[in-house]
């Protein structure tokens, strides 16, 4: 039985030795395999993963490799576990760890900065200084759980304490699952200065990030928000968690249709969250003089941008990598204060053994699949659609 020297486990929760995990191969190949269930260090507990949702970028990883990156290189081959959006319980504690018990529920971001690059220590840890150096003789406390170290298709991992978020009762699996992703879009609005009560907002794409984006803005009293997309499914989602309005790129010009919407000026903030090709040069005339840009969404190829428009007009441009600043932590009290329904964006839900149907619904879209769960136990032994 699981009990490795300094780590504190419980009767109440015996962990195996082992555990399933997905591993990646070649581009685009997973293997279902077993593993030793890993032992926390110092500042690490271990979690009992519950339920770990798709995220675009997983489909990305698994197809190309990059952003993540495993022993300095592409995470091919390397025994290596995908997967980053997931929340648990925890089930042992690593030596001097006394922030959490044993059975409690927790969420999780992704990033554990080294925290003692200056990036670090200014709560900028998704930009840690030395990102993925934690291999090898090489021990820089670093870790992103599915970038950098092994993630979440799987039954246990272990996380930094300064990873978990607590979670009540009453928010379910799939649910926690969504924290990150509200974290992250509050993240882009903490760069953007985060006083956006009374302030404009558009939201371009309507991703979980997007949509989740919009729920935050609102719940930040941005007055009004705006959604723009091409599909009316998801825009319409968008009115349900707090848009005021929603612009179909498709039936009209969505940089026009903005501004008219505010009175020819344009607005205070504009959250790209779709990566489209032309989404910056957009983004930057539907702000107004002064306004600021946040890029939460990249294309893959190099995307000319009108500099001079920027320049002239005092443009700020914010590029995010993931969810710092404990922005995890201000998107989880709004969702247990139930501000908005972020279980709006979750469509389907998978048994662990599924996976590579799960991301199948989340890569093509199946069904008007948003966010796709998988579940590592319980009553997801079936493929339940949500509502
Ligand atoms: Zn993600
Ligand atoms: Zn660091």
């Amino acid at each position: 039985m699981y009990a490795p020297p300094g780590v504190k486990t419980s009767p109440d929760m015996p962990v195996p030795d082992t555990m399933r995990a997905w591993v990646l191969g070649d581009p685009g190949e997973l293997k279902l395999t077993d593993k030793p269930v890993p032992v926390p260090k110092r500042a690490e507990v271990l979690v009992r993963i519950d339920a770990v949702a798709i995220c675009a970028t997983d489909l990305e990883v698994i197809a190309h490799g990059p952003p993540a990156m495993i022993q300095g290189g592409l995470p091919f081959n390397k025994n290596w576990t995908p997967g980053h959006e997931y929340m648990g319980t925890v089930a042992a504690l690593g030596p001097g760890v006394d922030e959490y018990t044993i059975g409690q529920r927790v969420t999780v971001e992704i990033h554990a900065g080294c925290g003692q690059c200056k990036r670090c220590r200014a709560g900028m840890y998704t930009s840690c200084h030395n990102y993925g150096l934690n291999y090898g003789d090489v021990d820089k406390g670093h870790r992103a759980n599915g970038f950098t170290t092994d993630g979440g298709f799987c039954e246990y991992q272990v996380n930094n304490i300064n990873t978990l978020v607590a979670i009540p009762d009453a928010m379910s699996d799939e649910e926690a699952t969504l924290v990150v992703t509200a974290g992250t879009a509050m993240y882009g609005l903490t760069e953007l200065g985060g006083l956006v009560a009374g302030e404009s907002v558009v939201v371009t794409g309507p991703g979980p990030i997007g949509l989740l984006g919009v729920a935050v803005a609102k719940a930040l009293g941005a007055q009004p928000v705006i959604l723009t997309g091409t599909r009316d499914n998801r825009l319409k989602i968008g009115l349900e968690l707090g848009a005021d309005y929603v612009v179909n790129a498709r039936q009209e010009n969505a940089v026009e249709a903005v501004r008219k919407l505010n009175g020819g000026k344009g607005v205070d903030y504009v959250v790209e969250c779709s990566g489209a090709p032309n989404a910056v040069n957009e983004a930057i005339r539907m702000v107004n003089r002064g306004g600021k840009v946040c890029l939460a969404a990249f294309p893959h190829e190099e995307v000319p941008v009108d500099v001079a428009h920027i320049v002239r007009n005092n443009i700020y441009l914010y590029g995010i990598r993931g969810e710092g600043k404990s922005a995890t932590h201000r998107a989880e009290a709004f969702m247990s204060q139930k501000r908005f329904d972020a279980t709006k964006v979750h469509t389907h839900t998978f048994p662990l053994e599924d996976l590579p149907t799960a991301i199948k619904y989340a890569r093509e879209r199946i069904d008007d699949a948003i966010k796709v769960v998988v579940k590592t136990r319980g009553s997801a032994a079936q493929r339940v659609a949500a509502e």
